[in-house]
């Protein structure tokens, strides 16, 4: 898209979001935080400090860069559709043009997509035509499986890892079958988490002729054995939300859980 067509559309997209807002008294909720329509513009805050006082207050929109970077644990945030924005702030914004850099912080390219999606025009990407895009070490997701893409799709892309909407499937003739989100942020296309992630399930396929004596490939057990001394010694917490080599990454459990929980459970 030329420069200026790109300027125009975020320009729309800006115009289009603030006029929601204003629509609605009470505010909008978007992902995780409350957009309203205040005296002097628009006021932002997390979802959960809706009547809360004393917060932290901004009146720089930039400063939902900083507000967006880490969790309440401090930890680094690289996927910032996840629902693990932080809380006890509150952001002002003058106008649309501050409400959507604000916005665009907090939820990269959202707004664009918002309202694409609303006027009909969100172009969507399959996961198919995303792997074959990708090279070098990820060029193996090519090979992942279509059950393999449900899987890492559930593991990664469900409302309690992600707030965005799933709008992509597998390839055109093949839809996700998983429950894609209620949320107002639509994904179009395979992000470069759930690629990432993509990788790993493909390496946890390549497992599959090293089953021993009880059906369990080298990686499960490594987990099970990692998450049982975990479990005794008291660690509750989730490794790194990128972390996939770790077995107490949260997205790797939810991929055990649906591939390997039933085996279990059934002695297969
Ligand atoms: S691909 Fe999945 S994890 Fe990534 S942004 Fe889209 S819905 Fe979220």
């Amino acid at each position: 898209m030329a420069s200026g067509a790109s300027e125009n559309a975020a320009a729309a997209s800006r115009e289009a979001f603030a006029a929601w807002v204003d629509e609605a008294p009470e505010g909008r909720a978007f992902a995780q935080v409350l957009v309203r329509k205040v005296e002097s513009g628009y006021e932002i805050r997390h979802m959960d400090d809706a009547d809360a006082e004393g917060m932290d207050f901004h009146d720089d929109p930039r400063a939902a860069r900083e507000i967006s970077r880490l969790t309440e644990a401090g930890e680094h945030r690289p996927l910032k559709s996840a629902p693990n924005l932080r809380r006890g702030w509150s952001l002002r914004a003058a106008d649309a043009r501050e409400l959507s850099v604000a916005i665009n912080y907090l939820y990269p390219a959202a707004i664009v997509h918002w309202r694409m999606e609303r006027e009909g025009k969100l172009e969507v990407t399959s996961y198919r035509e995303n792997a074959a895009r990708q090279s070098g070490i990820y060029k193996r997701v090519q090979r992942l499986s279509d059950e393999g893409v449900q899987n890492a799709a559930r593991a990664c892309c469900e409302d309690s890892v992600c707030l965005k909407t799933v709008r992509w499937d597998v390839d055109a003739e093949t839809p996700l079958a998983m429950d894609r989100g209620e949320g107002e942020i639509p994904c179009p296309e395979p992000c470069s988490l759930f690629v990432a992630f993509a990788r790993r399930a493909r390496l946890f396929e390549r497992e599959e002729r090293e089953r021993d004596a009880a059906g369990l490939t080298p990686s499960e057990r490594e987990d099970l054995a990692a998450l049982v001394e975990a479990a005794a010694d008291g660690e509750t917490t989730f490794a790194r939300e990128a972390e996939f080599e770790e077995p107490r990454n949260e997205r790797r459990i939810r991929y055990r859980r649906l591939t390997l929980v039933s085996r279990l459970r059934n002695g297969e």
